[in-house]
């Protein structure tokens, strides 16, 4: 990380040794003032793009966003980060609440004006350690208040994804949202569908995983936010069931450090809390929105696995050993019996059965859950069982018996099989 100070401090100076304005803008600014690492430094200069890679050479150099005025400085090394070098610019004529439809090359007072929340407009001279304001992003930072600049309204109406990009910061530092600024969030988030879904779920994914994401549930679901994103196509129906959604909240608030499946398929249980639909019309909801939340195939397992198997295994103390294992077997039995745990706990309900399974899956040892089986589908052809459904039922009941602990051999599968198959 030093590294990366090392090589963002260089490129400014390198900037302003060839006589252009140039400072660090944005998050970094934010993060450095709050005493945190930031996680890529952006620099902002009066030099054009061409004027950037002249100086730092094409080949070290990448266009990416020309047009906006933003040239890539690369380090060389794999291990220190590049750095964003982009031209101080105003944006012009929102019209599709996403993006500008054109930039013309300004200041830094006006480039400060394009960004979206005062504590992301600063400017920071890395070789005076002069802080160059023109927002009262400062102040703002330091009084605790998410602010948008200038009129909340108008910059929500250009582009809806600083609606959760507000939400997200406000919830990450544990900031108050500005009343202006709030009131705009709350007007314009139906429209928050013109952003692509790909932006959508990376802000949620960053909210949803942050120690405070349960700030961060509140101010979707109090915004309507949470309605207007893939969430609503749920149902919507979150504010129709507070309790149901309530419990969720303090649910979650239990994790200490979830993955993004397990808190995802507690806040879909809840939004299928009213669903009289069968299970596999549920699954395959599960799955669409898991598709529409950008979740790989694996994290859609993930949380689809959770949110059908939560609450499977009530009174666990007299259930075969054959059911507990087949469950707690699976990859995300963990995340089951967390959730177990923190659902019981919200709900002030009793701990016993989630104790007994905890106890359960963390003593008894990964071949007693699930031991190699004894019979092998070439066992049933051999003794004369034709391929398909009929084979897969008799395998299944061998391997309950010995998930059961009923037999331990070859010798007494094979026993099992041939009373199976006389009583058929
Ligand atoms: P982080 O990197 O931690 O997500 P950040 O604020 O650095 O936070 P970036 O996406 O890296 O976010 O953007 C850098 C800066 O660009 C921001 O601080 C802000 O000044 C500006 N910015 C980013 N997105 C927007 C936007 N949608 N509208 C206006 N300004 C934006
Ligand atoms: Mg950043």
């Amino acid at each position: 990380d030093n590294a990366d100070y090392a090589f963002a401090l260089q490129v400014v100076q390198q900037l302003q040794e060839a006589g252009f304005i140039a400072y660090w803008a944005g998050g970094c600014v934010r993060d450095f003032m709050l005493s945190k690492i930031p996680k890529d430094y952006d620099v902002a200069t009066s030099a054009r793009p061409d004027d950037v890679r002249k100086l730092f050479g094409y080949k070290k150099t990448l266009a990416v966003g020309a047009a906006f005025g933003v040239v890539i400085v690369r380090s060389g090394k794999r291990k220190i980060a590049d750095v964003e070098v982009a031209t101080f610019r105003t944006d012009l004529d929102y019209i599709d609440g996403r993006r500008p439809t054109d930039v013309v090359f300004s200041t830094p007072e006006e480039d400060a004006q394009r960004r979206d929340l005062t504590f992301n407009g600063l400017f920071y001279d890395p070789s005076s350690s002069q802080i160059h304001d023109f927002v009262g992003g400062q102040k703002d930072l330091e009084s605790g208040i998410v602010r948008a600049i200038g009129r909340p309204a108008d910059r929500f109406e250009e582009d809806k994804l600083r609606l959760l990009r507000t939400i997200r910061f406000a919830a990450h530092l544990d900031f108050k949202i500005e009343a202006a600024t709030w009131d705009a969030i709350c007007k314009n988030a139906d429209k928050l569908g013109v952003v692509s879904a790909e932006r959508i779920s990376h802000e949620l994914r960053r909210m949803l995983v942050d120690p405070h994401r349960v700030q961060a549930l509140k101010l979707l679901s109090d915004s309507g936010l949470m309605d207007a994103s893939s969430f609503g196509m749920m149902g919507g129906e979150i504010n129709s069931h507070v309790d149901e959604w309530q419990l969720a909240i303090q649910t979650i608030e239990q994790f200490t450090s979830p993955d993004f499946p397990l808190v995802l398929a507690v806040i879909e249980h809840a939004l299928l809390y009213s669903s009289s639909e069968s299970r596999e019309a549920n699954k395959h909801r599960l799955e669409t929105l898991g598709r529409e939340l950008r979740l790989s195939n694996q994290e859609i397992d993930h949380a689809t696995w959770l949110v059908l198997h939560f609450r499977c295994l009530q009174k666990p103390q007299s259930r075969p050993l054959a059911e507990l294992k087949r469950l707690l077997v699976s990859p995300y039995a963990n995340d089951l019996l967390q959730w177990e745990q923190a659902a019981a706990i919200a709900g002030n309900e009793p701990l016993d059965d989630v104790d007994f399974l905890q106890d359960f899956l963390s003593q008894t040892p990964a071949d007693v859950l699930n031991p190699p089986p004894l019979l092998g589908g070439h066992d049933l052809l051999a003794a004369g069982v034709p391929g398909g459904p009929q084979m897969k039922l008799l395998l299944d009941q061998i391997r309950d018996a010995q998930l059961n602990l009923e037999i331990s051999s070859r010798e007494e599968g094979l026993e099992l099989l041939e009373r199976l198959k006389e009583q058929r």
